[in-house]
């Protein structure tokens, strides 16, 4: 007997109630369809390696139309991805994109799973990818997966067999795939799993297919397709009314994070998916074809099945209460199986569609969305139920495992409120998301248990049971507790009641740059995880940098109010680059820990409890001029950074672009994509280039050729590529080591491209005019080289700089050599130096 862990999903899809925050409260059509998926027994697994990879129409097509468990395992969280709806990145964006996932199944009625592989960023190859991650670990990962869902079938989204044509992760989730079918039933392969799951065998490994692979649709119809198996994906639901194709863009377009919004369709469409493995259906349109999916494939299953078939041709959508003493019956049976696999899911789902057809309302709500440990929490519990049927309230047991006696009958639609206070355990873990508690690696998060490895969450500790007898039977009910509040314009809102730390403080910026060797100030916010903090907190820094004071007092008396304190700190006379952490005492016991909340409406109120380093920067920095214009473009951080370095930076937009304006600047910079995302422009860019023949610079970011809304980029001869340089700390070789933007005012060394993060550059220019000068070649292992990262010309008086060097990364990060670099960029062909720091190397 194994014991089973499975992440609870309801397989009743909910359109109209897609607020991720909100309880699921299916109609009568809704529970029918429950009902039909109670009687299948068959399970698909989608694999890929980032959200938004998976194939929504398939997914919900094998959900709602085939209506099997269905599962995405997205190797990776999606860490290294852009984020278009807020400032956050990396972890918290991995945060944010689990929970889109999360969303988009909630709607076309997937589970969601990952691994502990970590999304670094772009790679070119699955020789790097599975490099940097460890291979043997999300091979574990993927096989863990396997031997806990059990699937019958496995569909890859990306083709195995062709390394170096798609980002390196998706071809590495395809070959880890095809690996993980031939190993999942080998006992001798990681036998450690074995104490908690059992071997499988799934029986069909595909491809999700698609015309594009062939090059084109005329290919595609040539080819030969007796390995392909098709299906209409867009099959018409007349109980939701919709087409299964309009169920899938709404699923889609919860990943708002990477503006994937996307429009419904109607009318069939097809999806096609090649066998890799196993045998191949007879019927190309039956993809279960020949695999047992009927109760008969459990022992003692098929008088639950014969039961659950009576259910679903008698059910009455009037009345769905009426099917509840058979569903009972089948509930109490599938209590008896020996298949604990099956008994756990079935027995969960049927649950479910009990309380759904009672119209059977539990729930348990706390007095504030967050507590921390030994905290007196007030509970509001609600019961009602709205049928006819004799339902009794047994016993509530609370969270801390204390148990009420009811013995009440709920007789229809009275409803009974209770209030409880019961004390969080001093035991209690933190409800943050698990993978980011310890310091991972680049490649891989770190989590030991291997109970989290592969959850989309970690599993909510405060949970109320509710035991409720019906029809003679005792069925147990499992709530976790929320938090719920009226918000004036949004109306009822839901978060989940999480468990955080006492008290959680949190530096006011990740990285702080010190030009000069004159001191800073620093604020430190302080949060109160509970009332009556009284404590001290300091700053951790090394011995070179002065702290003062050397602590504040805390004194906070309520719950959820702040204190901030000011430090000053002093930087070395070196350059110097630190981690620096406040840390916070209360009664002997310390805290480190910061407390990020995220807020969107797509997804539920997310509080994530981080490590709070931040970096300090003492920098080795010589510029001239001082007025710079900046031009965003797709958005990014660089005006903040180069005001850290002591630039008056003032941000325009190309309204404000005219001879006038731009005469006050030293230099003007283009944001990011900014020739992509500013179709106006176009109208400006002569202006631009005046301003530089007058002796202005203009230095340009990077831009992607594809809608590309300038005709001439710059003042010569320019063509953008994709060529990319995605090893960070790729050797890079100085073509005119003697040029002015290498040596003045900053003197720029090898030393200045270490520490870099993610990458290089991307997007470099492949051809240029004689005009230009290359001055850097960089290139990734095993490829040409590539001269286009940082081109510069003169043009009349001034300078044209045109750069695909990731400035707009590693400023964020406090990388020392790219604001050196970019100092250089602003101060070409200028007269004074307007600031010299006094540093002694
Ligand atoms: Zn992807």
């Amino acid at each position: 007997m194994k014991k089973i862990l499975l992440a609870f999903s309801f397989s009743v899809v909910s359109f109209i109630n897609s607020y991720a925050q909100q309880p699921q409260k299916p109609d009568a059509s809704e529970i029918f369809e429950s009902i039909k998926k109670l009687n299948f027994l068959g399970s698909v697994l989608y694999l890929a390696a980032h959200p938004d990879d998976e194939n929504t129409k398939l997914i919900s097509y094998m959900a709602n139309e085939v209506k099997a468990r269905t599962a995405y395992l997205s190797l990776t969280r999606g860490d290294g991805g852009q984020n278009l709806i807020g400032p956050e990145l990396r972890e918290l964006l991995g945060v944010i994109r689990t929970e889109e996932l999360l969303a988009a199944r909630r709607i076309d009625g997937g589970e969601q799973f990952f691994t502990r592989a970590n999304d670094f960023g772009f790679s070119k190859h699955p020789d790097e990818t599975l490099s940097i991650w460890n291979k043997n670990q999300v091979l574990s990962d993927v096989v863990l997966a396997i031997r806990r869902f059990q699937p019958d079938i496995i569909i890859n989204r990306f083709d195995h067999r062709s390394p170096g044509t798609t980002h390196g992760h998706h071809t590495s989730s395809a070959m880890l795939s095809v690996e993980a079918f031939d190993i999942s039933n080998k006992t001798e392969q990681f036998p450690d799993q074995l104490k908690t799951v059992d071997p499988w065998q799934p029986k069909r490994l595909f491809f999700n297919t698609s015309w594009w692979f062939y090059g084109s649709k005329e290919k595609f119809d040539a080819a030969d397709k007796s390995k392909l198996l098709q299906l209409d994906t867009g099959v018409y639901f007349p109980s939701s009314g919709l087409s299964n194709t309009e169920i899938s863009a709404i699923s889609r377009s919860q990943h708002k994070s990477q503006g994937f919004g996307n429009t419904g369709t109607r009318g069939s469409e097809y999806e096609y998916i090649e066998l890799l493995k196993g045998d191949m259906p007879i019927d190309p349109n039956n993809i279960f074809e020949g695999i047992n999916t009927t109760w008969s494939r459990v022992k003692g299953g098929e008088a639950i099945g014969k039961l659950l078939k009576q259910v679903e041709q008698e059910y009455d959508f009037k009345q769905p209460s009426s099917s509840i003493p058979n569903l009972v019956k089948a509930y109490t049976l599938i209590q008896n199986l020996e298949d604990t696999h099956w008994k756990t899911i079935k027995s969960n789902d049927i649950k479910h569609v009990i309380a759904a057809c009672a119209g059977l309302y539990l729930e348990a709500a706390a007095n504030h969305n967050w507590a921390t440990i030994n905290e007196l929490v007030n509970l509001n519990i609600e019961v009602v139920n709205r049928s006819n049927l004799g339902i009794t309230l047994e016993s509530i047991t609370l969270p801390n495992g204390t148990s009420l006696s009811k013995n009440m009958t709920l007789t229809n639609n009275k409803k009974f409120n209770f209030n409880y206070d019961y004390t969080i355990a001093d035991t209690t873990k933190l409800t943050t998301p698990y993978w980011l508690l310890e310091q991972g690696t680049l490649g891989m998060y770190k989590v030991d248990k291997e109970a989290l490895i592969g959850k989309p969450e970690t599993p909510r500790t405060q949970n109320v049971i509710f035991n409720i007898k019906i029809a003679n039977i005792n069925i147990p009910f499992n709530k976790a507790v929320i938090y719920k509040t009226n918000d004036p314009v949004k109306g009822e809102v839901y978060k989940p009641f999480e468990i955080i730390p006492e008290v959680t403080s949190q530096l006011s910026e990740p990285v702080v740059i010190f030009a000069e060797d004159t001191q800073k100030q620093v604020a430190v916010k302080v949060t109160a995880g509970r009332s009556n903090i009284i404590g001290h907190v300091s700053l951790q820094t090394p011995d070179n940098w002065n702290v003062t004071p050397e602590s504040h007092t805390l004194n906070i008396a309520n719950k959820g109010e702040t204190q901030t304190v000011l430090f000053t700190v002093t930087p070395p006379k070196t350059q110097s680059e630190v981690k620096v952490a406040p840390l916070v005492t209360l009664n002997g016991k310390t805290f480190s820990k910061a407390l990020i909340e995220i807020d969107y409406e797509h997804i539920p109120f997310q509080t994530v409890v981080m490590p709070n380093e931040s970096k300090f920067v003492r920098l080795d920095i010589k510029r001239k001029g001082d007025n710079i214009a900046y031009i965003q473009g797709a958005g990014d951080v660089v005006p903040e950074s180069l005001r850290q370095i002591g630039y008056q930076v003032a941000e325009i937009t190309p309204e404000d672009i005219t001879p006038i304006n731009l005469s006050r600047f030293d230099a003007v910079v283009v944001g990011i994509r900014a020739y992509n995302t500013l179709p106006d422009l176009k109208y400006k860019q002569q202006i631009l280039f005046d301003y530089v023949a007058n002796g202005g610079n203009l230095i340009v970011q990077y831009n992607t050729s594809h809608q590309l809304k300038v005709d001439t980029l710059a003042p010569y001869a320019l063509q953008l590529s994709r060529e990319r340089v995605t090893d960070e700390n790729a050797k890079v070789t100085f073509l005119d080591p003697d040029n002015e933007l290498l040596n003045s005012p900053n003197k720029i060394s090898e030393k200045d491209f270490e520490g870099w993060t993610q990458e290089r550059g991307l997007y470099f220019p492949s051809q240029w005019g004689p005009e230009f000068t290359p001055l850097l070649e960089i290139h990734d292992k095993n490829e040409s080289k590539k001269e286009g990262s940082l081109l510069v010309a003169k043009y009349g008086k001034g300078h044209y700089i045109y750069t695909g060097l990731s400035f707009f990364r590693e400023f964020p990060a406090g990388v020392s050599g790219a604001f050196r670099l970019f100092a250089n960029m602003l101060s070409i062909g200028k007269e004074n130096i307007n600031l010299t720091s006094n540093l002694n190397d």
